[in-house]
């Protein structure tokens, strides 16, 4: 921790140091952990010192209350009103692992901007601060992303599922900015019920499924040329149903088969001639006959249950 310390140059960790101070981190927060969080910042990455003094004076001025705890974790700052406890464990077990696993499968850049985290410990904390930090009612109960207002905003008590899909969208928009929505949500969506398996992150079969199976079985989910070409309005605005399911249990075959990573890699280098990543996907599944690819990928979704797995393979990073 010392070595980690002297790193920093002595005049912004001294200004970070008063600052979180004043921000009064908790009441009851000893100076070890105060320390820990000093640690942890980097002159590295596309935050200095400087920008992260400034953002922390920023963010003092508009906590809703005392009760909320801050915590550094670059590329984000986490703030919660849970107990200090429980907003470090989840800064440490939900955003730093995701960010920490999403990077080294996935991204190379950090989002360009400091972004909050805002950990609501209940709905009436969720709905009641939100409207008061940010103006808005939340369109959703879990929690959302919002560019213009560079912060995360969660109702935690819902679980921190939502809190691992919502990290993926700023990664994406870093560094795949032109990314479809399909694949943006698909693997947001992956990765909201997720753990860890042989080192990297890995998605889960979900509540996402059962709906998916009976649109499957009733002949109403979109062919892959469809889904794959929806803009945002088609996707989020005019979506039937399985625009977000539908990309979830595609990118969920790709990992299943070891071929996620490789995919990623080949529509992020191919963006230009493929903005859809169709041409991508063929390339990747080794075929151009995506109505017989369809069929078989129907039926490997009908054979899957929620939180049950059957043939994993372990990811293939390519080179
Ligand atoms: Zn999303």
């Amino acid at each position: 921790m010392i070595k980690r310390l002297q790193i920093l140059p002595l005049v912004p960790l001294a200004l970070l140091l008063a600052l979180l101070y004043h921000l009064n981190l908790s009441s009851d927060t000893p100076n070890e952990q105060l320390i820990a969080e000093l640690s942890r910042i980097k002159a590295a990455g596309n935050s200095t010192d400087a920008e992260l003094a400034k953002h922390l004076e920023q963010l003092k001025k508009k906590l809703p209350s005392n009760g909320f705890t801050v915590v550094i974790q670059q590329p984000f700052v986490v703030i919660g009103d849970e107990s200090p406890e429980l907003v470090k464990e989840h800064s440490e077990k939900t955003v730093k692992w995701a960010v920490d696993k999403l990077k080294q499968d996935f991204f190379t850049k950090d989002p360009t901007d400091i972004l909050d985290i805002w950990l609501f410990r209940d709905a009436g904390s969720y709905e009641r601060n939100t409207l008061t930090l940010f103006g808005e009612k939340p369109g959703t109960p879990y929690g959302y992303y919002s560019s213009t207002h560079k912060s995360l905003i969660m109702n935690i008590s819902t679980g921190g599922g939502t809190l691992v899909h919502e990290i993926v969208h700023p990664f994406v928009e870093a560094n795949f900015p032109e990314c479809p929505p399909w694949f943006n949500e698909g693997l947001g969506s992956l990765y909201e019920q997720s753990g860890e398996v042989g080192g990297h992150i890995h998605g889960y079969t979900n509540w996402r499924l059962p709906g998916l199976q009976a649109a499957i079985r009733a002949g109403k989910v979109p062919s892959f040329r469809s889904l794959t070409a929806f803009d945002a309005h088609a996707f989020y605005d005019e979506d039937k149903g399985t625009n977000y399911s539908q990309a979830r249990y595609l990118c969920y075959y790709l990992q299943q088969r070891g071929l996620l990573i490789r995919f990623y890699r080949q529509f992020h280098i191919h963006q230009k001639q493929d903005p859809t990543g169709y041409k991508s996907l063929q390339k990747i599944l080794n075929t151009v006959d995506m109505r017989t690819f369809k069929k078989r990928w129907e039926k490997y979704v009908l054979g899957l249950k929620q939180g049950f797995e059957v043939d994993s393979l372990p990811p293939s990073g390519g080179k």
